[in-house]
């Protein structure tokens, strides 16, 4: 379903063309995507067309726009419990047919899939939020997820959230259908350690169509140990910036903002709000009764000066990058002068936005010179490798209960 701008078809096309090369014969087909957000839409369209371009084959998958057209409208009550919600959708039939905007038809039949990866909305999860849990308004997400997997009996699915995510509520929703497997992982597990980017994958298998192979534990454990041997970045790593993507960055914020853009000028300070720049002073000082350094003499420290220091230090002292988190401000360099532009958050995802990082994989390079498509898909994705690693484990873990089934 929602699979972060399509992060999770992409890497697993990567890791799709490694197992074909090493004699087994893997090919998985998106037959369908979810996405509400109208931004990610034609970002969906370019990923889903890299795909091919690096497996291949070629694709047709249905673009659905909203899981909760699973349900009938008159499902929707505004103030229903979570209960009353739970029973009015599930007791509910599933939609044959969705709005498709990948066909010529208004409506597509919604396909069965034999696997499924859906990145589900952590607003109600994460600590950043009111933490409402199975409470909050995104649970009918959650509900609509499990009514297609149950009615379809999806052999196995997975599903990636922040490690808040409500276990119980995933468990009363698939019931009795499901057993589930969870991991936790972080981009340091597969090289990543300049980045801090906690998540869990859930693993669902069914209970009378999947076996499991594998435990998938005890895999997750030997991958990552393989994976975090191989590399180590840091911060620095990242930021890989042009010249020319720095400055139209900040020609675009100074628009933005009313600022006047100085076109010689590479301290980037002027730029900022007095809120951000009262941010930064306090992390410097903060930074300097800590360490007794100057700030601008660490080339990995990275600050957030859309958190208030005073309150919460959202920075890199640690050695990683502060998990990104939507609208929330500039990621900013005391001794770079300048911010981290969306290219670079891409790359701290091990996107492939840089030639070095795309002929390693290989594939083509993901275009993202364009500021606001950096920006957007930055928003949105999910970390590369991670997002493969999981799958790539999900599908070795597990396999049919019967083969003549799937
Ligand atoms: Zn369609």
């Amino acid at each position: 379903m929602c699979t972060g701008a399509a992060t999770a078809e992409m890497s697993r096309s990567v890791l799709q063309n490694h197992v074909r090369a090493s004699g087994y014969d893997m090919k998985i087909e998106t037959v369908a995507v979810w996405e509400w957000s109208e931004k990610c839409h034609p970002l969906m369209v370019n990923n889903l067309r890299w795909c091919q371009e690096v497996t291949g084959f070629p694709e047709h998958p249905h673009m659905f726009v909203d899981i909760e057209a699973l349900s009938p409208s008159n499902c929707y009550r505004p103030g229903a419990s979570y209960k009353q919600k739970k029973f009015i959708i599930m007791s509910s039939w599933l939609q044959a047919s969705s709005p498709c905007l990948s066909c010529c038809e208004p409506l597509c039949r919604v396909p069965e899939a034999d696997f499924g990866i859906s990145g589900l909305p952590c607003t109600d999860m994460s600590a950043a939020g009111l933490r409402q849990k199975r409470h909050g308004p995104t649970n009918s997400v959650y509900m609509n997820h499990a009514k297609y997997n149950k009615k379809m009996r999806t052999p196995l699915f997975i599903v990636e959230c922040t490690p808040e995510l409500d276990m119980g509520m995933m468990e009363d929703l698939h019931s009795p259908d499901y057993e589930f497997y969870q991991t936790f992982c972080e981009p340091a597990d597969v090289g990543f350690f300049g980045t801090s980017r906690k998540r869990t994958y859930v693993f669902g298998a069914h209970v009378e169509r999947t076996s499991v192979l594998h435990d998938p534990l005890e895999l997750h454990d030997k991958v990552r140990g393989v994976l975090s041997r191989r590399a180590q970045t840091r911060p620095r790593d990242y930021l890989i910036a042009t010249d020319l993507e720095v400055r139209m960055e900040a020609q675009d914020l100074c628009r933005k903002r009313g600022v006047r853009y100085q076109e010689t000028n590479r301290d980037l300070s002027y730029v900022l709000t007095k809120r951000e720049g009262d941010a930064l002073r306090e992390y410097e000082l903060e930074y300097f009764r800590r360490t007794g350094e100057l700030a601008s003499h660490n080339e990995d420290l990275l600050v957030c000066l859309g958190d208030n220091p005073s309150f919460s230090l959202t920075w890199s002292l640690n050695g990683k990058v502060p998990c990104y988190r939507k609208g929330h401000g500039l990621l900013w360099s005391p001794k770079y002068a300048r911010w981290v532009t969306a290219r670079e958050r891409l790359c701290s995802m091990a996107w492939p936005v840089l030639p070095a990082i795309a002929d390693s994989l290989p594939a083509p390079c993901v275009g993202a010179t364009d500021i606001k498509r950096a920006s957007d898909l930055a928003g949105n994705a999910m970390h590369f490798i991670n997002a493969g690693a999981q799958q790539l484990l999900g599908l070795a873990a597990f396999g049919p209960e019967c083969p003549m089934m799937i």
